[in-house]
Protein backbone atom coordinates (compact mmCIF):
# COMPACT_ATOMS: atom_id res chain seq x y z
CA UNK A 1 0.00 0.00 0.00
CA UNK A 2 2.75 2.15 0.81
CA UNK A 3 4.64 1.52 -2.34
CA UNK A 4 1.55 2.15 -4.22
CA UNK A 5 1.06 5.92 -2.97
CA UNK A 6 4.68 6.65 -3.03
CA UNK A 7 4.69 5.77 -7.00
CA UNK A 8 1.65 8.35 -7.11
CA UNK A 9 3.19 10.84 -5.49
CA UNK A 10 6.41 9.83 -7.91
CA UNK A 11 3.91 10.23 -10.51
CA UNK A 12 2.58 13.98 -9.51
CA UNK A 13 6.22 15.07 -8.31
CA UNK A 14 7.59 13.45 -11.92
CA UNK A 15 4.61 15.99 -13.62
CA UNK A 16 6.41 18.89 -11.76
CA UNK A 17 10.06 17.98 -12.74
CA UNK A 18 9.06 18.34 -16.74
CA UNK A 19 8.34 21.77 -15.48
CA UNK A 20 11.26 22.43 -13.51
CA UNK A 21 13.56 20.74 -16.19
CA UNK A 22 12.28 23.00 -18.80
CA UNK A 23 12.41 26.04 -17.05
CA UNK A 24 15.13 26.59 -14.90
CA UNK A 25 17.93 26.31 -17.11
CA UNK A 26 16.08 28.85 -18.58
CA UNK A 27 15.93 31.05 -15.71
CA UNK A 28 12.00 30.96 -15.74
CA UNK A 29 9.54 30.60 -12.88
CA UNK A 30 9.00 27.18 -11.93
CA UNK A 31 5.60 28.55 -10.56
CA UNK A 32 4.07 30.70 -12.90
CA UNK A 33 2.47 31.25 -15.70
CA UNK A 34 0.82 27.88 -15.50
CA UNK A 35 2.11 25.33 -18.59
CA UNK A 36 0.71 26.07 -21.96
CA UNK A 37 1.52 24.47 -25.30
CA UNK A 38 4.96 25.55 -26.47
CA UNK A 39 3.66 25.84 -30.08
CA UNK A 40 -0.16 27.37 -30.18
CA UNK A 41 0.10 28.95 -26.95
CA UNK A 42 -2.46 27.01 -25.44
CA UNK A 43 -3.21 27.34 -21.72
CA UNK A 44 -3.19 23.54 -20.18
CA UNK A 45 -6.19 22.88 -17.87
CA UNK A 46 -6.87 20.02 -15.53
CA UNK A 47 -7.33 17.42 -17.53
CA UNK A 48 -4.22 17.92 -19.64
CA UNK A 49 -2.08 17.78 -16.71
CA UNK A 50 -3.12 14.06 -15.17
CA UNK A 51 0.46 11.91 -14.95
CA UNK A 52 0.82 9.60 -17.48
CA UNK A 53 -3.22 9.72 -18.31
CA UNK A 54 -3.22 12.72 -20.05
CA UNK A 55 -0.30 11.72 -22.47
CA UNK A 56 -1.84 8.48 -23.44
CA UNK A 57 -5.49 10.06 -24.10
CA UNK A 58 -3.97 12.72 -26.39
CA UNK A 59 -1.24 10.35 -27.42
CA UNK A 60 1.43 13.36 -26.74
CA UNK A 61 -0.02 15.73 -28.56
CA UNK A 62 -1.40 19.55 -28.06
CA UNK A 63 -5.02 19.25 -27.36
CA UNK A 64 -5.47 21.89 -30.02
CA UNK A 65 -3.03 22.01 -32.69
CA UNK A 66 -1.59 18.37 -32.39
CA UNK A 67 1.87 19.23 -32.09
CA UNK A 68 3.81 16.22 -30.53
CA UNK A 69 5.06 17.11 -27.27
CA UNK A 70 7.46 14.10 -27.19
CA UNK A 71 8.18 11.22 -25.01
CA UNK A 72 10.25 12.95 -22.75
CA UNK A 73 7.11 13.86 -19.87
CA UNK A 74 6.09 10.38 -19.76
CA UNK A 75 9.84 8.95 -19.34
CA UNK A 76 10.34 11.60 -16.42
CA UNK A 77 6.94 10.48 -14.66
CA UNK A 78 7.40 6.71 -14.94
CA UNK A 79 10.94 7.24 -13.61
CA UNK A 80 10.21 9.49 -11.02
CA UNK A 81 7.18 7.18 -9.93
CA UNK A 82 9.77 4.11 -9.94
CA UNK A 83 12.14 4.72 -7.93
CA UNK A 84 9.73 6.54 -5.23
CA UNK A 85 8.17 2.86 -5.46
CA UNK A 86 11.43 1.29 -4.43
CA UNK A 87 12.48 3.57 -2.05
CA UNK A 88 9.07 2.84 -0.75
CA UNK A 89 9.27 -0.67 -0.48
CA UNK A 90 13.28 -0.01 0.76
CA UNK A 91 12.42 2.07 3.74
CA UNK A 92 8.24 1.55 4.40
CA UNK A 93 6.45 3.94 6.33
CA UNK A 94 9.09 6.06 7.67
CA UNK A 95 10.53 9.72 7.89
CA UNK A 96 13.18 8.73 5.77
CA UNK A 97 11.03 7.83 2.43
CA UNK A 98 10.13 11.57 2.45
CA UNK A 99 13.56 12.58 2.66
CA UNK A 100 14.71 9.79 0.34
CA UNK A 101 11.96 10.70 -2.45
CA UNK A 102 13.26 14.49 -2.21
CA UNK A 103 16.18 13.54 -2.99
CA UNK A 104 15.07 10.99 -5.75
CA UNK A 105 13.17 13.85 -7.50
CA UNK A 106 16.63 16.61 -6.98
CA UNK A 107 18.67 13.90 -8.57
CA UNK A 108 16.48 13.10 -11.96
CA UNK A 109 15.40 16.60 -12.46
CA UNK A 110 19.19 17.15 -12.11
CA UNK A 111 20.10 14.37 -14.76
CA UNK A 112 17.88 15.43 -17.19
CA UNK A 113 19.11 18.82 -17.66
CA UNK A 114 22.68 17.66 -16.95
CA UNK A 115 21.86 15.32 -20.02
CA UNK A 116 20.72 18.04 -21.75
CA UNK A 117 22.26 21.46 -21.08
CA UNK A 118 26.00 19.89 -19.31
CA UNK A 119 24.67 21.36 -16.92
CA UNK A 120 23.70 21.32 -12.79
CA UNK A 121 22.14 23.91 -12.11
CA UNK A 122 22.80 24.89 -8.24
CA UNK A 123 19.44 25.97 -7.17
CA UNK A 124 18.01 22.94 -7.69
CA UNK A 125 21.43 20.84 -5.18
CA UNK A 126 20.10 23.64 -2.68
CA UNK A 127 16.91 23.49 -2.86
CA UNK A 128 17.03 19.62 -2.49
CA UNK A 129 19.64 19.82 0.61
CA UNK A 130 17.17 22.46 1.72
CA UNK A 131 14.28 20.13 2.23
CA UNK A 132 15.83 16.80 2.41
CA UNK A 133 18.32 17.47 5.31
CA UNK A 134 15.94 18.36 7.57
CA UNK A 135 13.75 15.39 6.93
CA UNK A 136 16.82 13.29 7.65
CA UNK A 137 17.38 14.71 10.93
CA UNK A 138 13.56 14.71 11.74
CA UNK A 139 14.27 10.75 10.53
CA UNK A 140 17.37 10.35 13.03
CA UNK A 141 15.37 11.76 16.03
CA UNK A 142 12.25 10.07 15.44
CA UNK A 143 14.35 6.61 15.15
CA UNK A 144 16.27 7.77 18.59
CA UNK A 145 19.43 7.81 16.48
CA UNK A 146 21.07 10.81 16.59
CA UNK A 147 24.21 9.23 15.79
CA UNK A 148 23.29 9.45 12.66
CA UNK A 149 23.51 13.27 11.98
CA UNK A 150 27.42 12.90 13.11
CA UNK A 151 27.13 10.07 9.96
CA UNK A 152 25.82 12.18 7.40
CA UNK A 153 28.71 14.79 8.11
CA UNK A 154 31.07 12.17 7.79
CA UNK A 155 29.62 11.11 4.98
CA UNK A 156 29.57 14.74 2.85
CA UNK A 157 32.66 15.06 4.27
CA UNK A 158 34.53 12.29 2.59
CA UNK A 159 32.39 12.45 -1.00
CA UNK A 160 33.46 16.19 -0.94
CA UNK A 161 36.79 15.41 -0.22
CA UNK A 162 37.23 13.02 -2.82
CA UNK A 163 35.44 14.63 -5.68
CA UNK A 164 37.69 17.73 -4.61
CA UNK A 165 40.58 15.82 -5.35
CA UNK A 166 39.22 14.18 -8.50
CA UNK A 167 38.26 17.93 -9.48
CA UNK A 168 41.87 18.68 -9.01
CA UNK A 169 43.61 15.38 -11.11
CA UNK A 170 41.28 15.39 -13.85
CA UNK A 171 41.79 19.26 -14.83
CA UNK A 172 38.51 20.03 -15.96
CA UNK A 173 37.64 16.93 -17.27
CA UNK A 174 34.96 16.95 -13.38
CA UNK A 175 32.53 20.00 -13.76
CA UNK A 176 32.19 21.69 -10.78
CA UNK A 177 28.76 21.27 -10.74
CA UNK A 178 29.64 17.33 -10.01
CA UNK A 179 31.76 18.58 -6.86
CA UNK A 180 28.90 21.04 -5.31
CA UNK A 181 26.91 18.05 -6.11
CA UNK A 182 28.98 15.55 -3.53
CA UNK A 183 28.42 16.22 -0.28
CA UNK A 184 24.30 16.42 -0.65
CA UNK A 185 24.72 12.33 -2.11
CA UNK A 186 27.31 11.94 0.60
CA UNK A 187 25.19 13.65 3.58
CA UNK A 188 22.20 10.87 2.41
CA UNK A 189 24.58 7.98 2.05
CA UNK A 190 26.61 8.66 5.30
CA UNK A 191 23.15 8.68 6.89
CA UNK A 192 22.49 5.07 6.18
CA UNK A 193 25.89 4.00 6.52
CA UNK A 194 29.13 6.07 5.42
CA UNK A 195 30.46 2.87 3.94
CA UNK A 196 27.44 3.49 1.29
CA UNK A 197 29.69 6.41 0.10
CA UNK A 198 32.38 4.37 -1.44
CA UNK A 199 29.48 2.00 -2.77
CA UNK A 200 27.75 5.02 -4.57
CA UNK A 201 30.99 6.42 -5.28
CA UNK A 202 32.33 3.58 -7.06
CA UNK A 203 29.19 2.82 -8.81
CA UNK A 204 28.65 5.98 -10.48
CA UNK A 205 32.37 6.31 -11.68
CA UNK A 206 32.56 2.58 -13.22
CA UNK A 207 29.39 3.13 -14.99
CA UNK A 208 30.58 6.85 -16.04
CA UNK A 209 33.86 5.12 -17.48
CA UNK A 210 31.85 2.29 -18.73
CA UNK A 211 29.66 4.62 -21.73
CA UNK A 212 32.56 6.50 -21.81
CA UNK A 213 34.34 3.46 -23.11
CA UNK A 214 31.57 2.53 -25.59
CA UNK A 215 30.87 6.07 -26.51
CA UNK A 216 34.49 6.63 -27.81
CA UNK A 217 34.69 2.84 -29.04
CA UNK A 218 31.34 4.03 -31.40
CA UNK A 219 32.95 7.17 -32.52
CA UNK A 220 30.27 9.25 -30.56
CA UNK A 221 32.68 10.89 -28.53
CA UNK A 222 36.39 12.07 -28.31
CA UNK A 223 39.02 12.20 -25.07
CA UNK A 224 38.10 15.34 -24.90
CA UNK A 225 34.42 15.52 -24.88
CA UNK A 226 33.11 16.26 -21.78
CA UNK A 227 30.43 13.48 -20.70
CA UNK A 228 27.66 14.80 -18.21
CA UNK A 229 28.74 13.07 -15.08
CA UNK A 230 25.81 14.17 -13.25
CA UNK A 231 23.66 11.16 -14.45
CA UNK A 232 26.12 8.51 -13.53
CA UNK A 233 26.29 9.97 -9.76
CA UNK A 234 22.83 9.99 -9.54
CA UNK A 235 22.84 6.63 -10.37
CA UNK A 236 25.44 5.43 -8.40
CA UNK A 237 23.39 7.07 -5.07
CA UNK A 238 20.29 5.55 -5.87
CA UNK A 239 21.39 1.75 -6.31
CA UNK A 240 23.75 2.44 -3.39
CA UNK A 241 20.38 3.77 -0.82
CA UNK A 242 18.43 0.46 -2.35
CA UNK A 243 21.72 -2.28 -2.35
CA UNK A 244 24.71 -0.68 -0.35
CA UNK A 245 24.67 -3.95 2.21
CA UNK A 246 24.54 -6.56 -0.34
CA UNK A 247 27.24 -4.50 -2.17
CA UNK A 248 29.45 -4.40 0.88
CA UNK A 249 28.53 -8.21 1.65
CA UNK A 250 29.79 -9.32 -1.72
CA UNK A 251 32.89 -7.41 -1.86
CA UNK A 252 33.91 -8.78 2.12
CA UNK A 253 32.55 -12.45 0.59
CA UNK A 254 30.42 -12.42 3.62
ZN1 LIG B 1 -0.80 23.45 -29.09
Amino acid sequence: MTIAISAAYGLIIGSFLTVVVDRVPRGASIVSPGSACGSCGLRLGFRDLVPVFSWLALRGRCRRCRTNIGIEPLILELVTSVTFGLFAWKFGLDWALPAFCALAAGLIGLSWIDLRTKRLPRSIIYVTAAIGIPLLCVAALVRHEPRRMWMMLLGAGCALAFMGIVYVASRGGMGDGDVRLSPLLGAYLGWLNPGFVAVGLFIGFFAGAVVGVVMMAAGRAGRKTAVPFGPFLALGTIVAVLVGQRCIDIFMRR
